[in-house]
């Protein structure tokens, strides 16, 4: 059984593990890549019409002209980033004259851009930028500061002089949803974060969480190591749970894009698998167990029963005897109570053989054992000391008793009538009896029953003897 737990127990964990980390290798190297490319494609895909329509109001004649002829018609410009705000259905359309510093949106004059002010930082970075244009996610100041994508292009006079910047704002909403829906039907978390680590985007269901993700759990050991290198796979643990994460920064968006699963989920099938195998290897050691100590058992039962009895007579044989009698005497050191012993052996039985043959001789020594079986109690232990000589151990009897037990086993057999190959003949034996001295070896014990059957065959057989 320790063998096949150990097999099975080998076997179960070695495929638990492999498909665990074929699952993990899947996730970090298939699953999470592809899902951050499928978001990053969409969100370009989101930023090519702005991009073009930005592109087109940058080199638009109307707008040069009217900022080139001194902006005089706030109506004129209004109405033109009006409509394209309409047109293109985009959040926000907008205008910062360099000459005026007015910033113009579809609604009117917004405000006038300050160099002192961090909101209008942005300007002054376009104004200097060497790019045409840049892809800025920032709080929109014309629609109460909601997270929008701004597409700044610098905007030229016919000279090739920087005039301003123009362009269009869009919200992240469609970002947005898709975080939502990756996260709802692939249990992907989804969420961008800046350049210092905040989170700017992520699922609705988690806004109002931390945002700092060197606050995050797990991740605070990793998260300068993960601004640092820009793009990456990372193994983390949080709440109990092992998270793969991917990250890759998004050059357009200054943002970093994050993918998360959860190990733990994506691994519950195979544990499940796993305890299920475990279960079934349990089941199995222990019906394999059960079945194989029953047949032992029986095997074990026979065999011993074959080790311990003579098989003619059906006592105990010598190797029984030894046993016993030595555990009888620990048992009498204990609590010292009477033991004797009976020696008999049949007399003259060779003429038996000689007569009737051997088998016939076999028949009489299974019936002498009965009979002199019958004689004794259930506690008395009856063997087959040698051929034609028994032994019967009397625990509690003391000398008299056994002489008295030998004298009614010598008559017992004495007065019955045998059958050897069909004929009836008469049989007798000569027994001699002893008692156990406290202190005394096994030996001098049996020595003294076997000096008293002597003492009965020399002194004419068919008699019993006792030696104190
Ligand atoms: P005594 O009165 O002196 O005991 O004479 P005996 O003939 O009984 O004694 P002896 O020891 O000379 O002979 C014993 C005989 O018992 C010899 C042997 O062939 C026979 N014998 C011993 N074991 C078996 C047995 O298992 N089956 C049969 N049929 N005979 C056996
Ligand atoms: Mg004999
Ligand atoms: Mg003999």
């Amino acid at each position: 059984s320790i063998l096949l737990s150990v097999g099975f127990l080998a076997t179960s964990l070695a495929s638990y593990y492999v498909s665990k980390s074929a699952i993990r290798t899947g996730i970090v190297e298939n699953e999470l890549p592809i899902t951050a490319d499928n978001v990053y494609s969409e969100i370009q895909k989101d930023l090519i019409p702005p991009v073009l329509v930005s592109s087109m109001m940058a080199t638009d004649t109307f707008l040069r002209d009217w900022v080139i002829r001194g902006e005089r018609d706030v109506r004129e410009i209004t109405r033109y980033l009006a409509t394209i705000q309409k047109r293109f259905n985009a959040v926000t359309s907008f205008f910062v004259s360099d000459r005026s510093r007015i910033y113009y949106h579809a609604d009117g004059i917004l405000k006038e851009v300050s160099e002192a002010a961090w909101r209008d930082a942005w300007y002054f970075r376009v104004r200097d930028m060497d790019k045409p244009y840049e892809i800025n996610v920032d709080i929109d100041l014309a629609n109460e500061d909601a997270m929008t994508i701004f597409i700044n292009y610098r905007v030229y006079d016919y000279d090739g002089r920087f005039i301003g910047a123009t362009g269009v704002g869009l919200t992240v909403e469609a970002v947005r949803r898709m975080v939502n829906t990756y996260q709802g039907r692939y249990q992907r978390r989804i969420f961008f974060m800046d350049r210092n680590g905040r989170v700017v985007l992520r699922a609705d269901h988690e806004q109002g969480a931390e945002t700092d993700i060197r606050k995050f759990e797990g991740l605070s050991d990793i998260a300068d190591r993960i601004l640092q290198e820009r793009s990456g796979s990372y193994i983390y643990e949080s709440g109990g749970d092992t998270r793969l994460l991917n990250v890759r920064f998004i050059d357009e968006l200054n943002w970093y894009l994050c993918v998360e699963k959860k190990e733990t989920d994506a691994i519950a099938g195979i544990r499940k698998i796993l305890i299920l195998n475990l279960l079934i290897c349990a089941a199995i050691t222990a019906v394999i167990l059960f079945a194989s100590s029953l047949i032992i058992n029986r095997f074990q039962t026979r065999v011993e029963a074959m080790a311990t009895t003579d098989k003619l007579t059906g006592l105990y044989n010598r190797q029984a005897f030894d046993i016993l009698i030595s555990r009888l005497l620990i048992e009498q050191k204990r609590k010292p109570e009477p033991l004797s012993a009976v020696l008999f052996d049949i007399d003259d039985f060779k003429g038996v053989n000689d007569t009737y043959g051997h088998l016939a001789g076999d028949g009489v020594l299974s019936e002498i054992a009965r009979v002199a079986r019958a004689r004794l109690r259930g506690a008395d232990i009856l063997c087959r000391w040698g051929g034609e000589e028994f032994l019967a151990i009397l625990p509690g009897c003391v000398l008299a008793d056994a002489a008295r037990l030998a004298e009614e086993i010598r008559a017992a057999v004495a007065a019955w009538t045998f059958a050897a190959d069909g004929r009836p003949i008469r049989l007798t034996v000569s027994t001699g009896a002893a008692e156990f001295r406290p202190g005394e070896t096994i030996d001098q014990f049996l020595g003294r029953a076997d000096e008293a059957l002597y003492a009965s065959k020399n002194t004419g057989k068919n008699r019993t003897s006792a030696l104190a």
